[in-house]
């Protein structure tokens, strides 16, 4: 997994385990993620929302796919043709492979080895995520996943941003003892802070656990939390829950966060890869229905006009001519 990986971990900044008397979270509910196909036909497995992690465990986080880790062969990589999306975030960070993005506004580019797209639909906007034709045409490894933040009422209706977080910009910390490498991506750990800028607040890790390694952070009280396994196995919470690649979590009340990578994990990686989410639950009605998300039924009925209307935006005209879009 390149993922950002430097080779030495001991010149990082460390963060500083939690107080032996601050409480650790327990784990309220897991899940297997379950397998779907996903654009147009890519598969993916999606732990939230599911029916033990739903949109109201999950808030403000809405859903999460893990995209591979996969080795395509020739001509089987497959994207999401254009498509429009309102009323949230979507985040795609790329571990292995690439994808390509292109968007209603004239934005897009690659997302690649440890870069990631923070894209906020806000109001409405259009947007491909492709495979870049190299991929299509010799196959190769692809790992990513994307993750959709809510947005709440007011921000809803915030016009379109993009930020390209290269890989380069993730902060990169070790833990007290050294046998975990954190990447925070958005959002803050212990006083440091990723690039991603976010409207909510929101903190977005990917952290890479030594195999037999405890890793114990401190972690935001007001924090909804949730975590899921990228590659190994492990446990997770203050009751040492058995973990493995394809699982999701979602973490009780506290202030310390506890996981162990186990000493014989499995897969690509003898490491434990986690993803850990943290934010501030919203707490409004979800009204959501395909690429929209919103707090009524008529929010979403108002989507779909808008949409077909042209108030999210069109195609531009040099990539209509590349690729089909969702309608045809
Ligand atoms: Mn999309």
């Amino acid at each position: 997994m390149p993922a950002v990986t430097p080779r030495q971990w001991t010149t990082l900044p460390t963060v500083k385990e939690p107080d032996q008397g601050d409480k650790e979270r327990a784990i309220l509910h897991l899940v297997t993620a379950p397998s779907l196909l996903e654009g147009a036909g890519f598969p993916v497995r999606r732990p939230w929302p599911t029916r033990e992690i739903g949109f109201r465990q999950a808030d403000p986080f809405l859903l999460l796919d893990h995209l591979g880790a996969v080795e395509y062969a020739p001509g089987e990589a497959k994207g999401a043709p254009w498509h429009p999306h309102r009323g949230f975030e979507t985040v795609t960070y790329i571990m292995d492979g690439a994808m390509e993005h292109h968007d209603s506004q004239g934005g897009g580019g690659m997302i690649r080895n440890g870069d990631t797209q923070w894209m906020t639909a806000g109001s409405g906007i259009l947007h491909d995520e492709m495979p870049p034709e190299e991929l299509v045409s010799h196959g190769g490894l692809f790992h990513g996943i994307q993750l959709w933040v809510n947005l709440p009422q007011k921000l809803k209706w915030t016009p379109p941003r993009y930020q390209s977080l290269e890989a380069s910009r993730v902060t990169l910390l070790a833990s007290e003892h050294g046998d975990a490498l954190l990447r925070v991506i958005a959002g803050n750990l212990a006083g440091y802070q990723g690039p991603g800028v976010t409207w909510i607040p929101v903190t977005v890790i990917h952290a890479s656990i030594e195999p037999g390694a405890r890793l114990r952070l401190p972690w935001p009280k007001q924090f909804n939390t949730l975590a899921y396994v990228l590659a190994g196995a492990g446990t997770v919470g203050s009751d040492a829950v058995l973990i493995h690649e394809g699982q999701g979590v979602q973490f009780g009340e506290g202030e310390a966060l506890t996981m162990t990578a186990s000493q014989t994990a499995e897969g690509p990686s003898q490491r434990l890869e986690i993803l850990l989410l943290g934010g501030e639950p919203i707490g409004e009605p979800i009204a959501s229905y395909g690429p929209f998300v919103m707090n009524s039924h008529a929010d979403i009925v108002q989507a779909f006009d808008d949409y077909k209307t042209g108030k999210m935006g069109s195609v531009p005209a040099v990539e209509l001519k590349k690729t089909p879009s969702a309608d045809d």
